[in-house]
């Protein structure tokens, strides 16, 4: 087993552009897994598959 631990980097918001909104808690950013790399999924528009942030792997704001 490897101890491998998640990183976790600021990203703008693809939901709100920055203006802040629900998806980032009205901050205007969002935590994605380090490296950031857009969404595979919207290109980096934002669906339910990235929770609208328009990231791979955010960080669960539930965590
Ligand atoms: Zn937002
Ligand atoms: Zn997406």
């Amino acid at each position: 087993m490897s101890e491998e631990k998640k990183t976790y980097e600021p990203a703008l918001c693809a939901s709100c552009e920055g203006y802040g909104c629900t998806v980032c808690n009205k901050t205007g950013t969002v935590l994605v897994t380090a490296p950031k790399r857009p969404c595979r999924h919207c290109g980096g528009a934002g669906c339910i598959y990235c929770g609208f942030t328009g990231w791979a792997e955010p960080k669960s704001k539930y965590d």
